[in-house]
């Protein structure tokens, strides 16, 4: 899949877990960390392509991407894992321990979460692709849905942007106009009017 359903798929997946899991105190600076992070958790496993979005937005991103791509075995290999999602969870925690003096207001363990959310939704998104994901490494099986591979998803061609993106744009507008007046006061609460 491309960076930006990436994206989309981490906010839609935040999104449906907070529908489904309402959280009751949440400072405003909270809730804007933790989307940022959502959004970084959806594109890390790529760290493991040289021409990610993680790299291409840094000056010398090409360097360090190929140098990446390297050390995790190739696209699509460690980072694309329950055991490299967990490896990347448990450094992001410790990262988040580190600067978390630097957001005295903010809520560390809810920012960690909604990482996790954007990184699951990250391997769940490329398992409808033709390439599939390794799941479960160091199995070497790449799993995909639906199992059948001609049915899969090609990253970047109309399946992906005429079906998939819109359809988490519009599972977001859904999610947004059914909770309309929660999120009208969560804003009013914390913002004040
Ligand atoms: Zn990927």
């Amino acid at each position: 899949m491309t960076g930006r359903t990436h994206d989309a798929a981490a906010i839609t997946l935040l999104g449906v877990a907070v529908a489904l899991y309402p959280i009751h105190s949440i400072t405003l600076a909270t809730a804007l960390v933790a989307i940022l992070a959502n959004q970084i958790g959806g594109i890390m496993p790529d760290i493991d392509q040289p021409t990610a979005p993680f790299w291409r937005n840094l000056p010398i991103g090409g360097f360090f991407g190929r140098f990446a791509d390297k050390l995790l075995g190739g696209h699509r290999f460690l980072t694309h894992s329950l055991l490299g999602a967990a490896a990347i969870a448990y450094l992001a925690h410790w990262l988040l321990v580190f600067i978390s003096p630097l957001m005295p207001h903010v809520d560390i363990d809810l920012v960690w979460w909604a990482f996790i959310v954007g990184l699951i939704s990250h391997l769940l998104m490329d398992t409808f692709t033709k390439e599939g994901v390794p799941w479960l490494l160091p199995v070497p099986i790449k799993f995909g849905l639906p199992p059948i591979k001609a049915l899969r998803v090609t990253t970047g061609k109309f399946v992906e942007n005429l079906i998939i993106f819109p359809g988490l744009i519009l599972i977001d507008v859904w999610l947004v106009a059914t909770h309309y007046h929660d999120i009208v006061t969560f804003i009013h609460a914390r913002v004040g009017s």
